[in-house]
């Protein structure tokens, strides 16, 4: 067996470890999956469907993505890198409205989709409840065709950020004007996290509501102090 000291690899770039990080079978995943088990649901894995949802329930119709926090936009957890930032820029948006066409080809079908994060996975107890709801019923999660497209920016904007609040707070900023706290980061101008205590802070982003396909701006906070 060879022997492989440390100095002899060299240290991986920061897109070659987001690729590392973003094959499947995550922990989040996996520990979703056995807990499911756990509860006596039998789903299919890599099932050929739009947007290759993680866990699938064929005779319930119901699709389950586990969301990594940074490829999705989680406003909580995105930190948008500090080098080559037009290529994360466009590399999110794309994945963000990827998601959404996903969505809606899944609800076309007639599929019931639901995505959660991977920050929701670290005790997957209340996904392993939400799921078992779900297929304990049959109604849609929504309509496809009730949908507006992904296109229109409303004229409001909202304002993030003020030092010292809490990840609820910004989860309360960062709801939708439709009332819906399912939203995720789009795009983003500038590098850091939305996090309060974060090294540096976008000087503003995009948001999109998953619910009904708002898009918005939020800037920072003026009075936010750089740290
Ligand atoms: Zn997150
Ligand atoms: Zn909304």
């Amino acid at each position: 067996m060879v022997k492989r000291t440390s100095g002899s690899r060299k240290p991986l770039t920061r897109s070659e470890n987001m690729a590392r990080i973003r094959s499947r079978d995550t922990k989040p995943e996996i520990r979703l999956r056995k807990a499911l088990w756990a509860a006596g649901c039998r789903y299919r894995l890599y099932y050929d469907l739009p947007g290759r949802p993680d866990i699938v329930f064929i005779r319930e119709r119901l699709a389950v993505f586990v969301d990594g926090c940074f490829w999705h936009g989680c406003p909580l957890h995105y930190s948008a890198p500090r080098t080559r930032e037009d290529f994360w820029k466009s590399k999110l948006r794309k994945n963000v409205l990827r998601d959404m066409a996903a969505d809606d080809a899944l609800a076309s079908e007639n599929w019931r989709v639901i995505r959660i994060w991977q920050h929701d996975l670290v005790r997957p107890e209340p996904a392993v409840r939400h799921i078992l709801d779900l297929l304990a019923r049959t109604e849609a999660i929504y309509a496809a065709a009730d949908l507006p497209s992904v296109t229109k920016i409303s004229e409001s904007a909202a304002v993030y950020g003020t030092t010292g609040r809490s990840e609820s707070d910004i989860k309360t900023e960062l709801t939708c004007k439709c009332g819906s706290s399912d939203v995720r980061i789009l795009e983003v101008n500038g590098y850091g996290s939305l996090r309060s205590g974060a090294g540096h802070r976008p000087e503003s982003v995009e948001l999109i509501c998953r619910t009904c396909r708002n898009i918005w701006s939020a800037v920072a906070d003026s009075d936010e102090t750089p740290l």
